[in-house]
């Protein structure tokens, strides 16, 4: 075997290892008995020893070493290459002692931002937040990077991201966004989501397993199970996602439910054969979100899927939707309205969020912002960018789980995300002309396939800028966003 195929070989065995790990996450969240958790948790310090273990051996530093003097690799074994020096620094470059503390603190940290956010005490959590910035920082000198730390942990999520550019394209997105925010707000005509209620779980179930599998997700290699929070992980052969159910709110576990869609329809189209090296990996957080949101979005929330499942819809609940016209459901689909909560704000007004979290990460970050001023600023922001003021920081700066552990950086790929699915909705109806009517038919395979086309097939060879450039013509910026959303819901709420 030559050294390459010995390397892959390699990467996927430790692949395969951390998806162990990842399934002990998976059925944490799912099936865990209640007072199992300490053992859970010993499972996973255990596997991720093993894992960093396997992944840090000096024989895959040789391995990448003599690979990178040979110089004699195709493009697609260059990127295996890269990627796999990029993973093997980083895990063998932090001093393991820094990896131990920060895990300790993290947990705690975790802990005292959930008491803190069920308490709406921030002051308590403040030192644990500064700490974790302390934490971001230290890791991205070890990786040569503190001069730039902020930039250092969006590339981790975005390769090839950087602050100066999400700036540049948050600023332009925000001039348009924020009057038309208020043009829709404004309008007297405004959605009635308290119209539908009492609609039993099991019947959603079935509901959204027909429309999930008719999208084109594969229950042969995956399943959709149910947890607090939905999410999506696994791989190509085995993608799990969760779910959600309210009896009075049912859109919220339809439309999660296709929104994790678009992430494993994502992960199931990764070249299987690649599965553990980069080629067979996806091309960053903003491109996985664009996958949901696309399905979420652009395809569910649209006209044309609405005229294949309406009936459907209503012969599933006949009694909870006889009260409700074709026009109330479709406006109740897209319903607008100011929310503190990110999770629960619509697709018109959820970027403005992130762009707030944007510009304190980058306050924090540039050392213009200091932890125990974010609530203030965040509110003062808030009420800036969004036009709200959060009534308590735990509707505010306490929210969100993510700083608690100390996922900096993380937050802007969701916006970007959702600007790359506008973009790609916009390229798939010009080269797919017919791309609605056949939605509007209950035929979602031309979307399917031209998204396994131009994004799925080809890893991360092409991360989110590169992708926009490539399959749509254009940089990724703020126009098709702003486009799509006016045509959707300026008509609706005129
Ligand atoms: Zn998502």
């Amino acid at each position: 075997m030559n050294t390459y195929d010995t390397l892959v070989e390699e990467l996927k065995r430790i692949h395969a290892l951390g998806e162990v790990s990842n399934l002990l996450d998976w059925d944490e969240q799912v099936n865990l008995p209640p007072q199992s958790g300490d053992f859970r948790a010993r499972q996973s310090a255990a596997m991720s020893a093993v894992v960093h273990r396997e992944a840090t051996q000096s024989r895959v530093g040789d391995l990448i070493c003599e690979l990178e003097q040979s110089g004699d690799l195709d493009s697609g074994q260059q990127l295996v290459l890269a990627e796999a020096r990029k993973d093997f620094d980083r895990l063998t470059k932090i001093p393991e002692d820094f990896v131990a503390h920060k895990a300790e603190h993290l947990s705690k940290s975790y802990h005292a931002w959930a008491k803190a956010r069920a308490e709406n005490d921030f002051a308590s959590y403040a030192p644990f937040l500064d700490e974790n910035v302390k934490l971001a920082r230290e890791e991205a000198a070890f990786l040569g990077r503190a001069d730039d730390p902020y930039d250092y942990w969006i590339d981790r999520f975005d390769p090839g991201m950087d602050a100066a550019t999400i700036e540049r394209i948050f600023s332009g997105l925000k001039v348009e966004l924020v009057p038309l925010v208020r043009e829709i707000l404004d309008s007297p005509i405004k959605a009635n989501t308290h119209c539908m209620r009492g609609f039993p779980v099991e019947r959603q179930e079935s509901f959204l397993r027909e429309v999930t599998a008719k999208l084109g997700f594969n229950y042969e290699r995956g399943r959709i199970d149910r947890s607090l929070h939905p999410f999506c992980s696994g791989n190509a052969f085995d993608t799990r996602m969760t779910t959600r159910f309210f009896e009075d709110n049912p859109l919220d576990s339809l439309f999660s439910s296709i929104h994790e869609t678009g992430h494993g329809l994502y992960e199931q189209g990764l070249p299987h054969e690649h599965v553990g090296t980069a080629l067979g990996q996806s091309a960053g957080m903003a491109v996985h979100e664009s996958q949901s949101r696309l399905w979420e979005n652009q395809v569910a929330r649209s006209r044309e899927f609405w005229q294949y499942w309406e009936s459907s819809y209503r012969e599933a609940f006949p009694e909870q939707l006889a009260g409700v016209s074709s026009q109330e459901l479709y406006l109740a689909v897209n319903a607008v309205a100011l929310n503190p909560i990110r999770v629960d704000s619509d697709e018109v007004t959820y970027n403005l969020h992130i762009v707030l979290r944007f510009e304190l990460e980058k306050a924090l970050f540039d050392g213009n912002l200091s932890v125990m001023d974010l609530p203030s600023e965040w509110n003062r922001l808030s009420e800036e960018i969004l036009g709200l003021r959060p009534g308590k920081d735990s509707e505010g700066v306490l929210q969100d789980v993510h700083w608690s552990g100390a996922a900096f950086g993380y937050f802007p790929s969701y916006c970007l995300g959702n600007l790359l699915a506008a973009q790609l909705w916009y390229a798939l109806q010009e080269q797919v002309p017919e791309v609605l009517s056949e939605i509007a038919q209950g035929n979602f395979v031309p979307v399917l396939e031209w998204l396994r086309e131009k994004v799925h097939r080809h890893g991360r060879h092409r991360f989110a800028q590169e992708l926009s450039r490539d399959v749509t013509g254009k940089e990724l910026s703020h126009e098709c966003l702003i486009r799509y959303l006016k045509e959707r819901y300026l008509p609706l709420y005129r």
